[in-house]
């Protein structure tokens, strides 16, 4: 569908969780956040909704981010359930890649298409420190796993932060194509104050070609990442909400105070 600005909205990110096994400090605050109720987040079958009438309403592309998206139970099995409806030509996931070890060839097989990994630092002091605790060593090795599975085209994403990674730019461009992947450079972006960027590698941050709508993993569709306004999908019904979302999406957000990244999946 085509908004008001003339843009077409065919891209939908979804995120499945408000969890997440990493706390990165330009992610979360410190003392984390207040997770919602299991009753709060979408169910598997209110999302397996969601994307049917997404894909009526002419969206195809559509991307399963958190929280941290592998650790939702079951994810495998919601992986399957949507890459089956039809209509959906491109399913994505943007992950930390912690758990990819595990269950990237079972996301292969269930028909995910295409990854993101995010990844800041190949310096196993810094990662411990940007993402508060988290072990190099496990992404890597997730990295490998999808490799070995099948995926290819992955993207490797990687935010830049003034001051503390921009040195190791270069060792993360040859990194990503040693292992096959296109790195994608996001410079860290604050959504209380405004600051918002291009990404460097990906269409992301231009507003005039964007194209995306995003839906929390508690039933909030947000039409930009740097606005507050938000359509509870829960009360308006799935195709009023999206349809609402579009008419309403701004040509261009100033910033958002309400959620932190988390809570809105990027
Ligand atoms: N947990 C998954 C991951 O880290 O890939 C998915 C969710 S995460 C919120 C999605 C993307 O948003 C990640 O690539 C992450 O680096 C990016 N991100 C988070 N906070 C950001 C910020 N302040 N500025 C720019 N990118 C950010
Ligand atoms: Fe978790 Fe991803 Fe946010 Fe890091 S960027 S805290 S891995 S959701």
């Amino acid at each position: 569908m085509l908004d008001r600005f003339n843009r077409e909205i065919y891209y939908l990110r979804i995120s499945v969780t408000d969890r997440c096994n990493l706390r990165c400090t330009y992610c979360m605050p410190e003392a984390g956040i207040k997770l919602k109720s299991h009753q709060e987040i979408l169910s598997f079958e209110e999302i397996e909704e969601l994307v049917k009438t997404a894909v009526r309403l002419g969206f195809y592309k559509f991307r399963l981010t958190g929280g941290e998206p592998l650790v939702r139970r079951g994810i495998v099995q919601l992986v399957q359930k949507i890459a089956q409806i039809n209509g959906v030509k491109t399913l994505a996931m943007t992950t930390n890649g912690l758990l990819l070890d595990k269950y990237a060839k079972e996301l292969k097989a269930a028909g995910l298409s295409r990854l993101n990994i995010s990844l800041d630092s190949l310096k196993p002091d810094r990662y411990k420190e940007i993402t508060r605790g988290g072990d190099l060593n496990q992404v890597l090795a997730g990295i490998k796993a999808a490799g070995e599975a099948g995926f290819t085209k992955t993207k490797l994403n990687v935010v830049i932060i003034d001051g503390f990674n921009e040195d190791e730019k270069e060792n993360l461009k040859e990194f990503a194509a040693d292992n096959n992947m296109k790195v994608r450079f996001i410079k860290k972006m604050d959504l209380k104050s405004g600051d918002y960027y291009g990404v460097e590698g990906g269409d992301g941050g231009n507003c005039s070609i964007c194209n995306r709508l995003r839906v929390t993993a508690d039933g909030k569709i947000r039409s930009c990442l740097f606005s507050d306004d938000e359509i509870n999908l829960r009360q308006e019904g799935f195709e009023a909400g999206l349809k609402k979302a579009i008419a309403n999406k701004p040509k261009k957000g100033h910033k958002s105070l309400k959620r932190e990244m988390i809570q809105i999946g990027g």
